[in-house]
């Protein structure tokens, strides 16, 4: 993979009003005009490089979008107010009612509930399928489907998708394939791989600080701009706006995402071998028994590692939560949901982000009530970390 996206980001230059390195904010949500006819024609989609109102975009939210774009090697990005709000506007963009989604059954519980609950009301179906065997997905395509959608790395099993496979069949089919790839920026690079559209959470690794929620759609100029459309477009309608602050901050954060992403995946390799080693029930991409290893090897940017989750299964949800009272209490991180801080973040899907999926398709994917997902951090000596991890894992047995 030679695509270089994190020099692509720092090559995107912004200066502020006064000369700032950094660009300025803007401020505004509305926008003059010096003549009535270029409002009417920015309103007819048809005058670039003006803007209209903060709804509809922002010059905060473009520089963001031109580094989401970045990042995928997509043409265009646009920002949105979570990741959800990107992942709804793609997906009420493209479906109407009747039509129908095969989507891989492992996703994250929000994702999951959005196209299992509330598409029902637009009459709209999925079928969700195990997406690590294609012809499982092949079979599932029908007349009516508009979409496959799945995510790079899946949230919580760690999944990986073949994505070059996934896009040629979805392509072989005239659909597009749709990849949520929150869980691998700069490790995988979905577009290049034949995703046509990309969404993330930049709530999480993007942009790092646990401090907001925000999501980005990456595609054609075509599907973007189709978005912001004023009369059909689900961004522009729906109104899942980021705030212009706020994209101003995740876009100075993105700037140090290649070295985060490093140590992040460098201390969960290292913690995940141990776990190994020790003789307890862990995934993780990187290790050689994952199923999904070999395609990671093939698809990934080896400089970025493997990612920074790993997933250990504990046998039951009483020694999860104990486990993970007792490293909050030890100052490893925090018993929390979400991913991508400089702290190790750690909660038991079951019963937290995967709680939308009913217990019984929990179980038929393999997601016991003791699995505890760990965001690992960016700690800076990974080896005492995991002594003190032991030490908290040694008391319940696991040891
Ligand atoms: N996609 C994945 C893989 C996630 O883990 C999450 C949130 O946990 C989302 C999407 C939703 O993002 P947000 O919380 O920013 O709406």
């Amino acid at each position: 993979m030679d695509y270089k996206a994190s020099d692509h980001i720092q090559d995107l230059q912004y200066f502020g009003e006064f000369g700032g390195v950094n660009p300025s904010i803007s401020d505004s949500s509305t926008y003059t005009f010096l003549s009535a006819k270029t409002m009417f024609d920015t309103f007819e989609g048809n005058t670039e490089g003006c803007y209209l109102y903060s709804r509809h975009s922002s010059p905060s939210n473009l520089y963001l979008g031109e580094a989401m774009a970045q990042l995928e090697g997509t043409e265009a990005a646009n920002v949105y107010a979570s990741g959800m709000g990107a992942i709804s506007s793609v997906i009420l963009q493209l479906c109407g009612s009747g039509d129908h989604i095969v989507c891989s059954r492992t996703i994250y519980g929000g994702t999951y509930a959005f196209l299992k609950n509330f598409l029902k009301k637009f009459n709209i179906t999925t079928s969700f399928v195990d997406s690590t065997d294609l012809g499982a997905v092949e079979n599932a395509i029908g007349t009516k489907t508009k979409m496959i959608y799945c995510e790079s790395i899946s949230n919580p099993l760690l999944e990986v998708a073949d994505l070059a496979g996934l896009s040629k069949m979805a392509h072989g089919r005239g659909i597009p394939l749709v990849v949520d790839n929150t869980f691998a920026p700069l490790t995988i690079n979905a577009a290049k791989l034949g995703a046509d559209i990309v969404v993330h959470s930049l709530t999480k690794f993007i942009n790092g600080t646990s401090d907001c929620v925000a999501g980005a759609v990456c595609g054609s100029t075509a599907f973007c701009l189709g978005l912001k459309d004023v009369n059909q477009g689900a961004g522009m309608l729906l109104g899942s706006t980021l705030d212009s602050l706020r994209a101003a901050s995740i876009l100075k954060n993105m700037r140090t995402l290649h070295i985060r992403m490093k140590k992040h995946s460098e201390n969960a390799l290292y913690l995940a071998r141990q776990f190994q080693t020790d003789g307890l029930r862990v995934m993780y991409p990187g290790l050689e028994e994952h199923p999904g290893h070999a395609l990671m090897l093939e698809q990934m940017n080896p400089e970025y590692g493997f990612g920074g989750l790993l997933t250990l299964d504990v046998g039951s949800l009483e020694r999860a939560n104990a486990l993970m009272e007792s490293m909050q209490r030890s100052k490893l991180g925090y018993l929390a949901v979400s991913l991508g801080f400089y702290k190790t973040l750690f909660s038991a899907p079951g019963t937290s982000t995967s709680s939308e999926i009913p217990l019984g398709e929990q179980e038929a994917l393999g997601l016991g009530p003791g699995l505890i997902r760990f965001s690992i951090g960016l700690d800076n000596d990974v080896h005492k970390t995991y002594s003190a991890m032991k030490s908290c894992m040694a008391p319940l047995g696991l040891l």
